[in-house]
């Protein structure tokens, strides 16, 4: 398994920006590559102009992040440096609750990245678990996994045909996902046979509804818990955002869209408020965490309160010319969420 990279295993908030390469596609249209990573940095070239057949981009922005990966480096590369510090955290069994959020514009590779850490996650849970079995004579953690979504509104289990879910905050503060199905996992495959049957749930919806996907928030959540008392050792979510342009299409003809477009919008401000509210300690400061300002920030709420908890976002940005507008506002968000 990777080794822990040492800055980001420190790191309580890390903020990255992730490239995807320029598509066939794109490149058909004439779209060019407007991006330049140069980690830690991100350039935007947001005009491009010939003068004597040499091209000169103009309005160059650049942006700094913990982390910025160009579309040479593969997702191991990048889950090495922003989610194997969330597994081994969770793996402390002290009850951390780690998160990893992409976000970006619908086609920047949100569920490319996310789908490709959930594979990494199941391998190195399970080894991690094996070793320590080894070690103390018969582990005391059981794996489980959920998976569910928030779509206008509404919040689905993807694992349990869509049921709908009922959002409910206890009497001792705790948020609770009522109905909520958690299926046990023995090892990689197990695991991965529950994703993929979420992933898929949202896929196959997607072609009906005039994709569903980049409109909904899909969260993937990894407990471990005591085989013993059930107590809560860890949890891992691992978050797939709606599209971020989705939020601004506020002026749509179609009443439904508009009504989900404001829905996005004010969870991903409310996430950006959440985040922002945490210390560089990771845990809630002094400051006020708004969870409550949308489903998206309610139902994570442990991940904004808890003592022990670490946050990441991977910001997903598209090279294409054709792009820069929402990568600009993509990377603005990354931005003011440090
Ligand atoms: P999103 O979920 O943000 O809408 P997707 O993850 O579906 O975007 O990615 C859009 C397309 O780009 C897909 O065809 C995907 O396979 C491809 N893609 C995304 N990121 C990468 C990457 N890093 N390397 C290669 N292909 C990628
Ligand atoms: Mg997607």
């Amino acid at each position: 398994s990777p080794s822990p990279h040492s800055l980001s295993s420190a790191l309580k908030i890390c903020i990255c920006v992730r490239k995807r390469p320029i598509s066939s596609k794109e490149i058909k249209k004439k779209d060019h590559d407007s991006i330049t990573v140069t980690n830690p940095l991100v350039t935007v070239h947001s005009a491009k102009l010939k003068v004597d057949g040499i091209t000169k981009y103009i309005e160059n922005n650049s942006f700094k992040f913990d982390h910025s990966f160009s579309e040479f480096e593969d997702t191991h590369e990048l889950y090495k440096y922003t989610t194997w510090p969330l597994v081994e955290f969770i793996l402390e069994g002290k009850g951390g609750r780690a998160t990893a959020f992409a976000y970006g514009q619908t086609g920047s590779g949100k569920t490319y990245t996310m789908s490709g850490i959930q594979k990494m996650v199941a391998t190195d849970i399970f080894t991690k678990l094996g070793e320590e079995e080894g070690r103390c004579k018969g582990s005391d953690t059981v794996v489980t996994v959920s998976f569910f979504e928030l779509y206008g509104g509404r919040c689905q289990d993807l694992l349990n045909e869509r049921c709908r879910l009922k959002i409910l905050e206890d009497g001792k503060g705790e948020v609770v996902v009522q109905g909520l199905e958690e299926y046990q996992a023995s090892n990689p495959s197990d695991f991965l046979t529950l994703v993929d049957a979420g992933n898929r749930n949202r896929t196959t919806h997607a072609t009906e509804a005039n994709d569903t996907s980049s409109r909904s928030h899909a969260i993937c959540q990894i407990l471990l818990r005591s085989s013993e008392t059930g107590r809560l050792k860890g949890k891992l979510s691992l978050v797939d955002l709606a599209g971020s342009e989705r939020g601004s299409d506020t002026k749509s003809h179609n009443r439904q869209r508009r009504t989900e477009s404001s829905e996005i919008n004010k969870s991903l401000l409310a996430l950006k408020e959440c985040i922002r509210a945490l210390d560089s300690n990771g845990t809630a400061g002094k400051a006020h965490v708004p969870y409550r300002a949308s489903k998206l920030t309610l139902v994570l709420k442990d991940c904004f309160t808890s003592a022990l908890a670490k946050t990441t976002m991977i910001a997903t940005v598209s090279p294409s010319s054709s792009s820069c507008d929402h990568t600009l506002n993509t990377l603005r968000y990354a931005d003011r969420v440090k």
